[in-house]
């Protein structure tokens, strides 16, 4: 909006400054053709008007380049000098032809036009300088020539002039100021949150356009905050939602206090804000966001010990440009990604995000490497399906690689399991997304739908041979220990070992993510909903590890 408006004033300045170009020129040309009236011959007076034709086209042509020129994209660092180029051209044009007939009055009314391009241009301030200036030379030109009778009307005539001048300047550049300082508070409200006061989220994904565009230009890292209350929900329950609003002002300026002056602060969403912290990198960044969710820890805010936590806290997801995302939206989608993995893990912590999928890149036999990337981009396929697979398939490979150790795996089993992990849902790329990410329960037709999806990942993956031993884990993820899964119904001890591994973390991280049909269970609530079920859904063995590893890792990794 502020670029359009910017790009019609530059138009309409362009006409003015051609025009006030054009008008010192035929007045040159006047003045020219008037001396040499005197010696009038037909022949020279048509040799003069060609001449002099020539010279008003070559002196529009030139000003027609220099104003292409000025509104050029890499013109724009010099842009400030051009112009004073250009404004002082103009007077020094005007001036010439002002002191050559001091008497016509119609000259100095030239220097009108400049000085409100300039007001234009740079407002009140610079305006009253160029009208000074302007009166400044007048004044001067008419001492000189003063003595001449004429020339005592012309200064007296000129006084009004000067007075016309100056006024214009003052009211003009005076009603440009109150304009500017309407037009800033609005743009400021139109970026900035009500509640509060600071930026929105409409200002977010503008800014965030602009300073990675800058960052990449000059090679700087940009780091982002994704900052979330935990149980926000509760707390507005307990207190109202007016008692809420407090807080998230309280919240919104200890992040403010926490970060630079310059770094920008969003509000989100409802009770998510996010911080762009220009310059700095990933390292700096998890300590920053550390100080803000340590500070917000031990700030009191009213009856928030009434809260089962006993405290309000906040989550963090962090992320860096470019050492894990290489563009805006990656940029986003990497903070959002790790403050689900901030959640996941028990909440008022920070996470950075990472990859496992990169990192098993990264220590990958070279043979392997095409055959990873093109499984990267079927999961990515899939991800943009459906938003939960997303940090499903990571969670649920971390969660194995604990799991397998936990109950003594062999290395290759580990690596089967692991390779499991990514591609059980591989299936879904078949899947309609309607199916996928439908908000009510499914139909039974649907059911059958989402139920290919681990023979469909069998099919996708046969062709690869070195996955042979994966296939059981994707076919049969999905059997229960009663029998009573699919596709199979295998039963107990018939179901392959990984598979039955996989189907306890599978379904753990199911129940504690957030579906679109259903809201996810607690840490807590998901245990004992693997407790309920071992024995039935779950392989008891394998169930009792789970949950011992879970618990004991509450407090240190979660
Ligand atoms: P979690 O720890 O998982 O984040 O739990 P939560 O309860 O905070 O869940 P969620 O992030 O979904 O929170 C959304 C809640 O935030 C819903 C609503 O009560 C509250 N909220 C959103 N916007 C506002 C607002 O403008 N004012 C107030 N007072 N509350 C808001
Ligand atoms: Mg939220
Ligand atoms: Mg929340």
């Amino acid at each position: 909006m502020e670029g359009n408006r910017q790009k019609r004033i530059f138009e309409i300045l362009s006409v003015v400054k051609l025009f006030t170009v054009l008008i010192i020129g035929i007045a040159g040309l006047n003045e020219y053709t008037k001396s040499n009236n005197a010696q009038f011959s037909s022949e020279i007076f048509y040799y003069d008007i060609f001449s002099l034709s020539i010279f008003l086209f070559i002196m529009l042509f030139s000003c027609w380049l220099w104003l292409g020129y000025t509104s050029l994209e890499n013109a724009q660092k010099y842009r400030n000098i051009l112009y004073t180029v250009e404004i002082l051209i103009n007077l020094l044009a005007i001036t010439i032809l002002v002191a050559y007939s001091p008497e016509i009055a119609q000259y100095k009314l030239l220097f009108l036009l400049v000085i409100i391009t300039t007001i234009i241009q740079y407002g009140f301030k610079y305006g009253m300088l160029i009208s000074l200036l302007s009166s400044g030379i007048i004044i001067t030109i008419d001492l000189i020539s003063i003595g001449n009778t004429i020339m005592n009307d012309t200064f007296q005539n000129d006084l009004i002039v000067l007075g016309i001048f100056n006024l214009l300047a003052w009211l003009l550049g005076y009603y440009e100021k109150i304009e500017r300082e309407h037009r800033e508070y609005i743009t400021q409200l139109t970026i900035t949150d009500g509640l509060t006061e600071v930026y929105n989220h409409r200002h977010f994904y503008d800014s965030m356009k602009v300073i990675l565009q800058r960052a990449k230009h000059a090679g700087e890292p940009v780091s982002l905050l994704f900052i979330d209350i935990d149980n926000f929900k509760h707390y507005n329950d307990l207190f109202g939602h007016q008692k809420g609003d407090t807080v998230l002002k309280g919240i919104a300026q200890i992040i403010k206090e926490n970060v630079r002056s310059h770094d920008l602060v969003f509000r989100y969403g409802g009770e998510e804000f996010s911080v762009i912290l220009q310059d700095v990198c990933e390292q700096v960044a998890l300590v920053i966001a550390e100080r803000i969710r340590k500070t917000i820890e031990e700030t009191k805010f009213e009856g928030e010990e009434y809260m089962q936590s006993n405290s309000l806290t906040v989550s963090i997801g962090v992320s860096s440009f470019p050492e894990k995302a290489q563009n805006d939206t990656d940029l986003v989608k990497c903070a959002d990604d790790a403050l689900y993995r901030a959640k996941f893990f028990n909440k008022n912590r920070v996470e950075t995000y990472f990859s496992i999928l990169q990192e098993l890149k990264d220590d990958i036999k070279e043979k392997d490497v095409s055959l990873i990337t093109s499984i990267m981009t079927l999961i990515s396929v899939i991800n943009a399906k459906d938003r939960y697979t997303y940090g499903h398939t990571e969670r649920v490979v971390m969660l194995t690689q604990m799991l397998g150790d936990g109950l003594g795996l062999s290395d290759e089993d580990k690596k089967t399991l692991q390779y499991g992990a990514y591609l059980h849902d591989i299936g879904k790329i078949n899947i309609p997304e309607e199916v996928l990410n439908k908000k009510m329960p499914l139909t039974p037709e649907e059911w059958e739908i989402l139920k290919q999806h681990s023979s469909n990942g069998v099919g996708i993956i046969s062709p690869v041979e070195c996955l042979e031993h994966v296939k059981p884990v994707i076919l049969h993820h999905h059997e229960r220990y009663d029998g009573k899964g699919y596709p199979h119904g295998l039963k107990g001890q018939e179901i392959p070992y990984l598979a039955r591994v996989m189907t306890v973390v599978d379904s753990f991280d199911a129940m504690s993510s957030n579906r679109t049909y259903r809201a996810r269970k607690s840490f807590d609530d998901a245990i004992e909903e693997i407790r309920r079920c071992s024995g039935t859904q779950f392989d008891p063995e394998i169930a009792e590890v789970f949950i011992n590893i879970l618990l004991k890792s509450k407090g240190k990794f979660y």
